[in-house]
């Protein structure tokens, strides 16, 4: 790694502070008054790519007891050039006050583990195994090289890697709630995640969500302009990165049409499905608010 990704990386890592706060935040109750009533997720369009958890009105009674906590783990870092960004995020306490932040607002039924570690791909995953949720260093050098291979200036790309890595430590904290809270998950539960991630993002963390979302939607357009298309794993659980790109700009447009027009008229979002988003993104919003609720501590 060069020097400058060095210094990229390490501006990564005090930015990650605002994300794993600002993730930390998600809970909070910011919910309009329509969400009080029950949704009913069955109602509105029905031919989307229905990914989305199926909420349902038993799993809104009552609140559940907490039994667990999302815990730090700092494990050993094998890899040189990422020892020193470690040792700042144990410095920063980023991970601890993301914990603590999640544990003052959601109940958990057991322990949750949190890493950042050098993992020699770049990946971000839960594992139901272990119940952690790890993103890589890798992932986050990773998305910085995806921008600045774009053309993005470096500076621009180490702002997006920030936003693009929000979006993925949201997904996984998804998978880890669907997997302890054993949320019924109707479709595809990668989509599901995303889709998480979109709402937490755009529903409750402001511009600063849009823009996570704004980065996935880039990445994985990125990622599938470079990939080699004539080999891809059709049988991988994930959608195709077309597909996560697609279904990103739909929920962004969908949260805010007025706004977000420019996502049409430039063509990015075909019109057709552009019709169809904001039922799309209200139904996420609906099923997901739904199903945290009974975990929800306030
Ligand atoms: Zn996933």
């Amino acid at each position: 790694m060069s020097d400058k990704s060095r210094y990229n990386l390490l501006n990564f890592i005090f930015a990650a502070g605002v994300l794993f706060l600002a993730t930390a935040c998600f809970c909070s109750s910011n919910r309009s008054a329509s969400h009080d009533e029950t949704p009913d997720v069955f109602v509105g369009e029905s031919n989307s790519n229905a990914a989305v958890p199926v909420s349902a009105a038993p799993f809104s009674k009552g609140k559940k007891n907490d039994e667990g906590n999302f815990i730090v783990q700092h494990l050993e870092i094998r890899t040189p050039r990422y020892k020193e960004i470690d040792r700042q995020v144990k410095e920063a306490k980023l991970l601890e006050n993301a914990a603590e932040k999640l544990n003052g607002k959601l109940s958990l039924p057991r322990d949750i583990y949190l890493r950042t570690k050098d993992c020699k791909e770049a990946n971000a995953f839960y594992d139901a195994n272990d119940r952690s949720v790890t993103m890589c260093y890798e992932l986050m050098e990773h998305f910085y090289r995806v921008f600045k291979s774009d053309g993005t200036p470096e500076e621009k790309a180490d702002l997006k890697m920030n936003d693009a890595v929000r979006f993925v430590f949201l997904h996984e904290i998804a998978h880890a709630l669907i997997d302890q809270y054993k949320l019924p998950v109707a479709g595809n539960e990668e989509d599901a995640a995303d889709k998480c991630s979109a709402y937490i993002n755009l529903k409750e963390l402001g511009e600063e969500g849009v823009r996570a979302v704004y980065a996935a939607a880039d990445a994985f357009a990125i990622e599938s302009k470079q990939g080699d298309n004539s080999n891809r794993n059709l049988a991988d659980e994930h959608l195709l990165r077309e597909q996560r790109f697609y279904n990103s700009l739909c929920m962004i447009y969908g949260s805010d049409p007025a706004n977000n027009q420019k996502i049409v008229e430039s063509g990015y979002l075909p019109k057709e499905r552009a019709g169809r988003c904001q039922g799309e993104y209200q139904r996420a919003v609906d099923s997901w608010i739904n199903l945290l609720e009974p975990w929800r501590k306030n």
